[in-house]
């Protein structure tokens, strides 16, 4: 299904023109329009998800294995050092586009970006009680 109004989409489903690297049944990859980084891709499905949450498996599945392909090719053809996947759910976790999307980030040294976190304590009761809420 696609989702009326959605920017991305249109943009997935050839409605709004983009850089397309890549293109087939079930997917669009272009080029960020703000780039972090020389090569910045974002990977759209074309039906509409808002987030991982309601993303099916499957192409949940097909989303990384098409990753791992763009990533080979940023790392042969641009020559980049490192790479990021991101792949942000909610706005709390900096989503900004409401529809399921993961950035692959070529990454080179020197290039001033950060992406990551604050490491926080280790705390082991914290640590175990998380575990439990997890497997039970
Ligand atoms: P988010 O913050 O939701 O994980 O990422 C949204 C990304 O989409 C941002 O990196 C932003 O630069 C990119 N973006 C937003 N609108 C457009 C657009 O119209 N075209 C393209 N190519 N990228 C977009
Ligand atoms: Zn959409």
């Amino acid at each position: 299904m696609k989702k009326e109004d959605c920017i991305f989409c249109r943009i997935a489903n050839g409605e709004i023109p983009s850089r397309t690297l890549y293109e087939d049944e079930m997917f669009r990859v272009i080029l960020d329009l703000s780039p972090a980084t020389r090569g910045h891709a974002l990977i759209l499905p074309k039906q509409h998800a808002d987030s991982l949450y309601d993303l099916p498996e499957e192409t949940a599945a097909a989303a990384m294995a098409l990753a791992k392909r763009i990533a080979d090719r940023m790392r042969q053809r641009l020559g980049c050092d490192g790479l990021n996947l991101v792949q942000n759910n909610g706005k709390t976790a900096g989503q900004t586009v409401p529809h399921f999307h993961m950035h692959v980030i070529p990454r080179y040294d020197g290039d001033g970006q950060t992406i990551g976190w604050v490491p926080g304590e280790t705390v082991e009761k914290e640590l175990d009680e998380v575990r439990d809420i997890l497997t039970r």
